[in-house]
């Protein structure tokens, strides 16, 4: 699936069975909220805390939430992800051309 058939698939569901999109705000909430789910993985898995019993380790769940309500606001702001992505790609190869190779931390 590209990053297109994602933002189509979205805007699919969300016509079909969502109804309508939730508000920008909303989904800026939404996307929040998600993020901090990934971050209590994250936390649980690679940090210093613990599952609790019951707890379990989607993180592959939570990312995809996440891509999900970012696809909901790319597709009601009018954002083509693909195209922003490849740009976001470009950007940073030319400002990071050598930015990490000369970073001594990372060696
Ligand atoms: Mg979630």
């Amino acid at each position: 699936m590209t990053i297109q058939e994602a933002q189509n698939a979205v805007d699919q569901w969300i016509k079909t069975i969502g109804v309508r999109y939730f508000s920008e705000l909303t989904n800026m909430a939404v996307l929040t909220e998600e993020v901090g789910e990934l971050a209590r993985v994250m936390a649980r898995k690679y940090g210093d805390q613990s599952f609790k019993a019951g707890e379990k380790d989607n993180l592959g769940e939570e990312m995809a939430d996440i891509f999900w309500v970012l696809c909901c606001l790319a597709n009601q702001t009018g954002v083509d992800l693909t195209e922003e992505f490849r740009k976001s790609i470009e950007k940073k190869t030319k400002r990071d051309a050598t930015r990490h190779k000369e970073n001594e931390k990372l060696k």
